[in-house]
């Protein structure tokens, strides 16, 4: 099967406004003849429903949490990108677009992002207009900071709580919906399964979680806007609850998965503090902008340190090795995040790490604030601030922040076309969710971008196109499809609720992490890489065999929903693994220790692997087939990334 992206003809700054005009339009007394089934209310889903809503279809949204307003969105701390120039320093619609087709290591689709960047700055009048607090300057007008691998400052943010505040205005938008009767609602409602009934996307089939009622869902179009997979890491900075099993069902009934092993490593975590761990803590990129990222010289100054023999503030000036800054002038300590955290890991492998692991290194605002005042610096980052000192007992006030890089974001995700169409007819992805528009490493503060624009600006316009083409003719539960399907989930559940062995499904979670991290996370190899598709395999039939799920479906059972996306994130990370495999260069988050320029950067190999690997599911225990989009550059020089 080949795969048409659907990228429109023309030059690369018109190609959405033609787009826009050639895509059919459904006549506003039609829409009320559609239903939409949006599953997900994180800022990508919550967008995209109250959009559809406003223009007239009638929306189903479904989400895991109690409310949409608990989505993991709301954990988005930094800020969201948007070419504004409001700083007069050079911004553009086209400068972001190549600095995110650059930060992304050339694996991204020009046209997706050029129409990113284009839509970036209607998003953030569009949430102004919702009352989202931006931070402002003393004169009144919007705020701007910067993020990696841009020069410019184009980052929007609301203190370090951005994600919260862009969701309080999709969630009341979409509340307006609800209110109106133009969206129902399910919450604690977990989607287990796609229909697909004569080749279109018909519904979908989901666990009420409080009563685990299976029900079914018929619709014109199905949206999955189920956010990203960090989660197969078992540890990562997502929310505990954030899975992958919508889109890996998705998967599982044809859709192909897009560059699944490109995943982000976010250079400033708190580091690991032992396995009694069940989730990680981002410190936002934004602290980059004002502290500086340092390790001790030398090994040696390293090690006493690390026993207890002398503290920070004994390590001289001259004793100290900014390496950001030293080995990239022009970026310093803001260069992208695959880059900072190699040279973290880098110098940890040195023996150069700090703390008692020796795998942290230190983020230092001592500069900053003795220029700046400790007030300002409070203003700017006083919530992460709060959170450091919370968890670590530290105060970041009076001593350098421990940072690690730690998981953070998945690139990969469902193939989609320009118009977020899986490969299946009606079957679209939105967020995280999709592989879209970030390559191999996506840049900070693009995330939120990336899913209200998918939200807001485009699906609104394609999935018309869509629901034009096929009619509004009413539909239901009754294609036989249904009726499969409920009954392979239902059959599915029972397989899970029969495991009675002894080890529990947060064990294998934890030990598959294990596997991903140690050969599928920040630098990977052949070798290490066919290791763990053993290890994996002999986990996944170790957990069909000895896994303990408790209790029964007919209540709330977090045994039970746990076991099932584990069993999903066992399969992912398989599929990861296969994926880097074949990938035999390094790109951006994706890390080959066999492909790497002298001086330790990732070598990309442009003839062989300028490419959208996108998976083919083929049954239980098959290899999957790998199909190749060609990415084809118009419009930027593919060259050998550099921040120096
Ligand atoms: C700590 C942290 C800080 C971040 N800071 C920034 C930042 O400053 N700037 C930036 O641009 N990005 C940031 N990101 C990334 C960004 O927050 C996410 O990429 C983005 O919020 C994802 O949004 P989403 O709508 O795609 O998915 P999510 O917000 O994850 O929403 C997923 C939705 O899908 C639902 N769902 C999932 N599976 C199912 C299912 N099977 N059935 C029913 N419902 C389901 C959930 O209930 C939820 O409603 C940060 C990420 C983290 C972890």
């Amino acid at each position: 099967m080949s795969l048409d992206s659907k990228i429109p003809q023309g030059p690369l700054a018109e190609k959405w406004s033609k787009h826009k005009f050639n895509l059919k339009l459904v006549n506003p007394a039609n829409k009320r003849k559609y239903n939409v089934i949006v599953v997900g209310t994180g800022l990508a889903g919550a967008s995209a429903a109250a959009s559809l809503a406003e223009l007239g279809y009638n929306v189903t949204a479904f989400c895991f949490q109690d409310s949409p307003r608990r989505a993991h969105s709301i954990a988005a701390q930094g800020g969201i990108n948007a070419a504004k120039n409001y700083r007069n320093d050079g911004d553009s619609v086209y400068r972001l677009f190549y600095d995110t087709i650059k930060g992304g290591d050339y694996r991204a689709r020009e046209a997706n992002v050029y129409r990113l960047a284009e839509v970036s700055v209607n998003i953030i009048d569009q949430c102004v207009a919702q009352g989202v607090p931006f931070a402002r300057e003393y004169g009144g007008l919007l705020d701007n900071r910067s993020f990696g691998g841009a020069q410019v400052s184009r980052t929007f943010y609301a203190r370090g709580q951005t994600g919260q505040q862009l969701l309080l205005g999709a969630f009341s938008a979409l509340n307006r919906q609800i209110h109106e009767g133009k969206v129902k609602m399910y919450t604690r409602t977990e989607m287990l399964d796609v229909v697909v009934a004569d080749g279109q996307a018909k519904g979908i089939i989901t666990r009420n979680l409080k009563t685990g009622a299976i029900e079914t869902h018929a619709g014109h179009a199905v949206l999955l806007a189920t956010g990203g997979y960090s989660n197969v890491f078992f540890l990562s900075t997502n929310a505990i609850g954030s899975n992958v099993t919508a889109a890996w069902r998705a998967h599982k009934r044809g859709a192909f998965f897009a560059n699944p092993c490109y995943t982000q490593i976010h250079p400033t975590c708190i580091p690991v503090s032992g396995e009694h761990q069940s989730k990680l803590t981002l410190m936002s990129e934004s602290l980059r902008n004002d502290g500086r990222v340092w390790a001790p010289k030398t090994v040696e100054i390293a090690q006493k340190l690390r026993k207890g023999e002398i503290k920070i503030d004994q390590i001289k000036e001259e004793d100290r090795d900014y390496f950001l800054e030293r080995k990239y002038p022009s970026f310093g300590n803001l260069v992208p995040r695959d880059v900072a955290s190699r040279n973290a890991k880098e110098v940890a492998d040195e023996g150069r790490g700090v703390g008692s692991s020796g795998l942290a290194v230190y983020l230092d605002f001592a500069e900053s604030i003795s220029r700046l005042g400790e007030d300002t610096v409070r203003a700017k980052y006083g919530n992460l601030f709060d959170m450091y000192y919370q968890i670590t007992d530290e105060n970041p006030y009076k001593q350098p922040m421990r940072i690690y890089p730690a998981v953070h974001y998945t690139m990969g995700g469902l193939w989609v076309d320009y118009n977020l169409s899986t490969n299946i007819q009606g079957l679209y992805a939105l967020g995280e969710a999709n592989f879209s528009d970030h390559g191999a490493n996506r840049l900070g503060a693009s995330a939120l971008m990336q899913g209200l624009a998918d939200g807001y600006f485009v699906i609104p316009y394609t999935l018309g196109d869509y629901l034009a083409t096929i009619g509004p003719k009413p539909v239901d539960t009754s294609h036989p499809a249904f009726a499969e399907t409920k009954k392979d989930v239902e059959a599915y559940i029972a397989k899970l609720l029969a495991l009675k062995g002894n080890k529990t499904v947060v064990e294998y979670h934890r030990e598959l992490g294990h596997i991903i991290w140690e050969y599928c996370g920040m630098a990977r190899s052949e070798e290490g890489l066919i290791k763990a598709r053993g290890l994996i395999q002999a986990l996944k039939d170790d957990f069909w065999k000895n896994a303990i799920v408790m209790g029964e479906n007919e209540e709330i059972n977090a045994s039970l929903e746990r076991a099932g996306r584990v069993a999903d994130f066992i399969e992912l990370g398989a599929l990861m693994v296969e994926d880097a495999l074949s990938r035999r260069e390094s790109c951006g988050g994706h890390f080959r220790l066999e492909s790497q320029t002298e001086e330790g950067e990732a070598l990309r190999d442009d003839d062989n692997f300028a490419y959208v690997a996108a998976w083919e599911y083929t049954g239980d225990n098959q290899p999957e087939v790998l199909h190749k989009e060609d990415l084809v550059y118009e419009n930027v020089k593919l060259t050998q990334r550099s921040y120096k």
